[in-house]
């Protein structure tokens, strides 16, 4: 990765066909495919496309892994997380480049997902042996019946990511499939493939066996129905319109899937907010990685008290950001990843303002600096129908909304069929936690954008209504990737009438036996 005589490093110094070759070894893929950056629109890498076929065999290899992955002590299999933990902080400068290249994201944002990475890895690596160890519970006559319960692997989990955190969501959600003892076999964009082989490398040289982990690459619609026809269990991460169709074959399979789909996440900024730091968290919530985040503030609400304080903040910090491509820290926001996002978020412009909408801020694409580049957005005076009133848009744009009473707020933030992520900002934590706790959505930050709840690594993170099904992180975020198993053992007493006791005898011994556990206080 040597730079340029002029010192900037480019596309070609970083993805060479020497790198190319080394991370797509092993991937089975019989036709050939390309990525591209966004931030020239020009070719990135030639990668190997697999058929349907070659999931098939994909998850062949795997199965045959597996086995001998689920017999490693659980210890073993927490150690390769820790040991990844370091390699990816000591080599962030490799991957770095990557992310930035694929996606067009800043270098800052890009470093998002190597700690979330790092903060997936601790958890599971010091956690996994306690979520994992099998439990004692109380039996059907206490004492009498031991039981244990123990959790198995699911076996191989098909898991499809897209392309906005290519590293956080192809290797950060399969951590915890891995140390529970599966093989993953995963199907990242092909536009973001060679992060997730990056990470696929670095796992293996963590002490990953090698067959574990699969990577197949291709068109969503050609190989996505043939990893979610395969999988012992299906984590899929990607639209909400991708994610019915996923759980309808895994419901038909009767497998589980969880589903990490989209959002139109609200902020609401109380009339008591520290309108400064509000004002800086918007920036962040609203224009960290170009809005191409699942999490990310499209909807703002602001007490009509403090309104006009707030957007002038908001806005003199919006129009602040400085756009940029290069390969190192500095810029405050990228581009974005492609034609497809550029149309949608011109679209979404276009439309509320040829509709009455008012630009505050930003508006316009940007072709100057980087083909798919267009300015961080703030709107006012959006109304239904307008499209990016309740669609998803998923890039740099924002509506101010302003409110009256809190109740009006905490109902407008809810008037949404997706449940993601959510903020509240004010000074008073306590008043600030219950209008949080009033909020239908997976994940609500006090006084941060998104970071804080997506950090917090040790309590789950997932979406309501249609933005999904399941959670990653805490221990729903590894249980899903296993069966549990009851073994009960039966001593002295079967479960029947015995010693004699007729059938009219035993009942009345149950009931009796019944209402003195209860009284007793058993549970
Ligand atoms: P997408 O649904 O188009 O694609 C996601 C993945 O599914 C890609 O790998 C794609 O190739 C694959 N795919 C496409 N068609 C498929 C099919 N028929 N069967 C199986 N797989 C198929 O989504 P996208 O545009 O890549 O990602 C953006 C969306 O993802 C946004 O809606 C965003 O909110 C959501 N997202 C959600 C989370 C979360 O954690 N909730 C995180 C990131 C992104």
């Amino acid at each position: 990765m040597a730079p340029t005589p002029s010192g900037v490093r480019t596309a070609a110094d970083v993805v060479t066909a020497e790198l190319v070759a080394q991370l797509c070894e092993g991937v089975i893929g019989t036709g050939r495919t390309s990525s591209h950056t966004p931030f020239t629109g020009k070719k990135l890498a030639e990668l190997p496309e697999s058929t349907p076929e070659d999931v098939a065999f994909a998850f062949h290899r795997a199965r045959e892994a597996q086995r001998a992955w689920a017999a490693t002590p659980v210890r073993e299999r927490a150690a390769v997380l820790l040991r990844f933990h370091d390699l990816v902080l000591r080599r962030q400068n490799e991957v770095l480049d990557l992310i930035q290249l694929e996606t067009g994201k800043t270098r800052l944002h890009a470093h998002e997902e190597v700690q979330a990475v790092a903060v997936a890895a601790r958890h599971y690596g010091r956690r996994a042996p306690a979520y994992l160890r099998p439990k004692r519970h109380m039996g059907a006559f206490p004492v009498l019946t031991k039981v244990a319960e123990n959790l198995h692997p699911r076996g191989v989990v098909g898991q499809i990511a897209p392309w906005n955190y290519p590293l956080e969501l192809s290797v950060g959600d399969a951590l915890p499939a891995f140390v529970s003892g599966n093989a993953v076999v995963m199907k990242p964009d092909t536009e973001t493939a060679l992060t997730a082989l990056w990470a696929r490398r670095l796992l293996i040289e963590a002490g990953l066996p090698k067959n574990v982990w699969q990577v197949v690459i291709g068109e969503g619609h050609v190989i996505g129905p043939a990893v979610v026809q395969r999988g012992d269990y299906v984590s899929f991460t990607g639209s909400t319109r991708t994610g019915r169709g996923v759980a309808q074959i895994a419901a038909e399979r009767l497998v589980g899937a969880s589903l990490e789909l989209g959002g139109k996440n609200a902020m609401i900024v109380l009339p008591d907010a520290d309108l400064d730091k509000a004002a800086a968290g918007a920036v962040r919530g609203a224009f960290s990685s170009a809005g191409q985040l699942c999490i990310s503030i499209e909807r703002l609400y602001v007490h009509e008290s403090v309104a006009n304080a707030f957007v002038e903040r908001f806005v003199a910090r919006t129009k602040k950001l400085r756009l940029g491509s290069a390969l190192a820290y500095g810029a405050d926001m990228g581009s974005l990843v492609s034609q497809k996002q550029l149309d949608n978020v011109t679209r979404h412009v276009g439309e509320a303002v040829a509709e009455g909408a008012k630009v505050l801020a930003g508006g316009r694409a940007r072709p100057d600096v980087g083909p798919l580049f267009h300015e961080p957005t703030i709107l006012e005076g959006v109304e239904s129908p307008m499209a990016v009133c309740t669609e998803e848009t998923f890039g740099p744009v924002v509506s101010v909304y302003r409110y009256a009473d809190v109740d009006e707020a905490v109902e407008l933030a809810n008037a949404t069929s997706y449940g993601l992520n959510s903020s509240v900002w004010g000074r008073n934590g306590r008043q600030a936690r219950e209008v949080a706790a009033r909020l239908r959505s997976g994940t609500v930050n006090v006084n941060e954008g998104y970071a804080a709840a997506y950090g917090s690594v040790q309590a789950p993170m997932g979406g309501m209504g249609d933005s999904g099904i399941g959670r990653r992180h805490g221990r729903e975020g590894i249980l899903k990737f296993t069966e549990p198993q009851t073994v009960a053992h039966q001593r002295v007493l079967p479960m029947a009438p015995s010693f004699g006791m007729d059938d009219a005898k035993y009942a009345k011994f149950m009931s009796f036996s019944l209402k003195a556990l209860k009284a007793l206080r058993f549970r």
